[in-house]
């Protein structure tokens, strides 16, 4: 997936061998009285950059309720748009979908159903963001390795599409989780499907689209 970035490497002698997950905070919407950060996560790996999800990079009259506060990622100087070589949509929800217009020709990973729902389901998203001219889907059935150590895996819960992003650092498992979870109390007691598979893969940290901090299992809370 394209030659490792030099950029990547920090600092003289510093070596980026391990993938690491940045966090974006692209947005703020008002959900039930309360602010609700959206962010996107972005993966460095030594065999690319992956970008999961989009957030949102302009209001619709769909969801002015929400108050929408943006930061979009086209409007960061610290964010290099031509240096992502992939993109994860963990589900194409409007929040998650509407930065994907920046990424025409890049692969979009998400998970076939997702799509097909997306597509053809009555208010499910904001339509014209899913399909925005240029963005070339690539739709995934199942379990995908998309770099080594880094796999989309279906997560069904929140939609019936909705996968999560499983990246290995170091014998320890992340996952990116989207909105498979939104709050900390559905992971520390997994209700859905996509839920306990989450717990399942013994995550070491859990990144949530509308959380500031990730989800840690309380065995590590408390130590
Ligand atoms: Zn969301």
């Amino acid at each position: 997936m394209g030659d490792p970035r030099t950029e990547k490497s920090e600092g003289p002698g510093r070596e980026v061998s391990l993938p690491t997950i940045t966090p974006v905070l692209v947005a703020e919407l008002l959900a039930d009285g309360d602010r609700m950060p959206v962010y996107v996560h972005v993966i460095d790996h030594p065999d690319g950059r992956v970008l999961v999800d989009t957030g949102m990079t302009q209001l619709h009259p769909a969801v002015k309720d929400m108050d929408p506060q943006l930061t979009p990622l086209s409007e960061r100087t610290d964010f290099d748009l031509a240096g992502v070589d992939a993109v994860v949509n963990t589900h194409l929800h409007f929040d998650h979908c509407g930065g994907n217009h920046l990424f025409a020709g890049t692969p979009v990973y998400v998970q076939r159903t997702e799509l097909d729902d997306a597509r053809t389901e009555d208010d499910y998203t904001i339509r014209e963001w899913v399909d925005a001219p240029g963005v070339q889907y690539v739709p995934v059935d199942g379990t995908l390795e998309l770099l080594p150590g880094v796999r989309l895996v279906p997560t069904p819960g929140h939609t019936r599409g909705s996968q999560v992003v499983v990246v290995e650092t170091g014998g320890r498992s992340v996952v990116i989780a989207g909105d498979t979870a939104v709050f900390f109390d559905e992971l520390d007691d997994p209700r859905t499907e996509g839920q306990r598979l989450i717990r399942a893969l013994a995550p070491h940290e859990v990144w949530l689209s509308h959380q500031h901090e990730p989800w840690r299992p309380s065995s590590d809370r408390d130590a």
